[in-house]
């Protein structure tokens, strides 16, 4: 089955593909079309109303089956910041270094005890008939003191969950723990409910 990615976002294209394809589904991305994918207005006040617009825009410009993760970083002592706003988090002109100092900064002073925090990834799809549906996936872990490990991307080097910081995990092991890991298999097989004959 054919799904298009609607995400400008090279890092998670590159991991939603590498999960994406051994499911046995033909991903086709931004760099199949000729244009560039317009940019979303992320104005939902939830993962998932975010994840839908990304996913709406990305069958509005190509037909097929559209797919599109909107993710990001909740830490308990913030009350849940940066959370939706986790790609902006050090406001116009963010960068993943930036987004990671200021973080730092918010924490300063924090003990590990209370640095508790949870990846969010909501995945959506829409269908060409104008079916849809979300899911989530949640990976719980804690904001670490400095940054380490050189994978990954975004929050990765501050992150840390039972299997290690996201960043020093090789993908295969960040894929198999990650909040977007989780959400693309529950993805899988909610979509098989819609697929007639369960046929990727
Ligand atoms: P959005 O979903 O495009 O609004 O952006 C999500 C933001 O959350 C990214 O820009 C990253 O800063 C962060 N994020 C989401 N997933 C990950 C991840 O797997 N590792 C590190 N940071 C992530």
């Amino acid at each position: 089955m054919k799904i298009f990615i609607a995400t400008k976002n090279h890092n998670k294209l590159k991991e939603l593909e590498r999960i994406l394809k051994p499911m046995g589904f033909e991903v086709l991305s931004e760099n199949d079309l000729s244009e560039p994918l317009p940019e979303v207005d992320e104005t939902g006040s939830s993962y998932e109303e975010n994840a839908l617009l990304k996913a709406c825009s990305g069958l509005e410009v190509t037909g097929i089956t559209s797919v599109a993760d909107d993710s990001g970083l909740s830490v308990d002592c913030l009350d849940g910041a940066p959370g939706i706003y986790s790609a902006r988090y050090s406001g116009a002109g963010a960068t993943y270094s930036s987004n990671n100092e200021k973080l730092l900064a918010a924490l300063d002073g924090v003990p590990m005890e209370k640095r508790g925090a949870t990846f969010v990834s909501a995945v959506a799809c829409v269908f060409p008939d104008g079916r849809k549906f979300t899911v989530r996936g949640e990976c719980r872990g804690y904001v670490a003191e400095k940054c380490s490990g050189s994978g990954g991307f975004g929050y990765d080097p501050l992150f840390v969950c039972e299997a290690g910081c996201y960043a020093e995990l090789t993908p295969e092991e960040k894929d198999r723990v990650s909040h977007r890991g989780k959400a693309l298999r529950k993805f899988k097989d909610e979509l098989q409910k819609y697929i007639n004959g369960g046929e990727l």
